[in-house]
């Protein structure tokens, strides 16, 4: 059972403890109000040799380090030669059980003393204003990361990643995408809209799985069902295929249905009527590493008397 934390703010103290049934469990294991020695964590010792002793931790004096100063500023004193020690250690391949989250810091100080200190003009400017030139809507999936597939920097993209990447029409009402939606368009006024879709996507999964007329209480059942246009399109054309193949192409699918979605927003329909924001799709197969990337044209009076059009169509790879 994992311990519990529990944390409270008195006079600007952090209090921090351990349930009495599993001391030594979980990632507060030790964090008791008794002294630190050595415990492990996963079977690994971990000597905390600077904690050690260490009882409640004032949240003030942390801040006060100099060493986690957060303003562009200068080089933060000490950071460099804590990496140095800490890099050291791990290309020693000395085993210290530190935990995921020593991990993350470790990634955290790194991005901050190679990224964030060697571009502080740019972080400045991002610290006062954001001028993001794409708003991407892309799945949660933990695979899919839109800034590492496509290399967005701080500041290029403003993104909203939820299941199956679906865009819900206007008329279903508020959600955190058509919230994301309207601030990009209309505070930051995004020039493009670009959905990306993936490869072997659990939410579009769900949906052709899903059971008609099923009344469910599932939530992620409610929220793919949003793409039950791009369902039956996809059993239309591709009903005789494989149960894979049809989620393929359904992936593909449900990008357009939530492209043509976003035309149902005034003010987005409006922007592309007047050609000051353009709609894209996109779709990720991590299991080949390409990229798909197509545009969706909207305008009256086209050649088959329809409104839409899918043009540009490319794949990298
Ligand atoms: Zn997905």
């Amino acid at each position: 059972m994992a311990a519990l934390l529990r944390a409270s703010l008195p006079s600007g103290q952090l209090f921090i403890s351990a349930s009495s049934d599993s001391p030594a469990d979980g990632p507060f294991a030790g964090l008791s109000g008794k002294p630190l020695g050595a415990f492990k964590i996963d079977g690994s010792p971990l000597k905390m040799a600077r904690t050690r002793n260490a009882r409640l931790t004032k949240l003030g004096s942390i801040e006060r380090k100099p060493t986690f100063k957060t303003e562009a500023s200068e080089e933060p004193y000490g950071l460099n030669r804590q990496l140095t020690e800490y890099e050291k250690q791990r290309l020693e391949g000395k085993d210290f059980g530190l935990d995921i989250f020593e991990e993350l810091k470790f990634r955290f100080r790194k991005f901050k003393r190679e990224t964030y200190m060697k571009n502080m003009v740019h972080y400045r400017n991002l610290s006062q204003r954001q001028t993001p030139k794409f708003m991407v809507i892309a799945c949660a999936d933990s695979r899919v990361c839109p800034s590492d597939v496509l290399g967005f920097r701080p500041g290029e993209a403003f993104t909203v990643r939820n299941v199956a990447n679906l865009v819900p029409p206007f008329q279903h009402g508020a959600s955190e995408t058509s919230a994301a939606l309207e601030f990009a368009v209309n505070s930051l006024e995004v020039p493009c809209i670009l959905i990306i879709g993936h490869s072997r996507c659990g939410g579009i999964q769900a949906l052709m799985r899903m059971k008609v007329g099923s009344d469910s209480r599932s939530f992620i059942k409610d929220w793919v069902s949003i793409g039950k246009g791009a369902r039956l399109s996809t059993e239309a054309a591709a009903g005789s295929l494989s149960f894979d193949m049809q989620c393929r192409h359904c992936e593909r699918e449900s990008i357009n249905g939530s492209l043509l979605n976003l035309l149902t927003y005034p003010w987005i329909e409006k922007r592309v009527r007047e050609g000051t924001l353009s709609l894209h799709g996109g779709y990720y197969d991590f299991v080949n590493c390409t990229f798909e990337k197509w545009t969706l044209v909207y305008r009256e009076g086209m050649e088959d008397g329809s409104k839409y059009d899918i043009k540009e169509h490319s794949l990298w790879s």
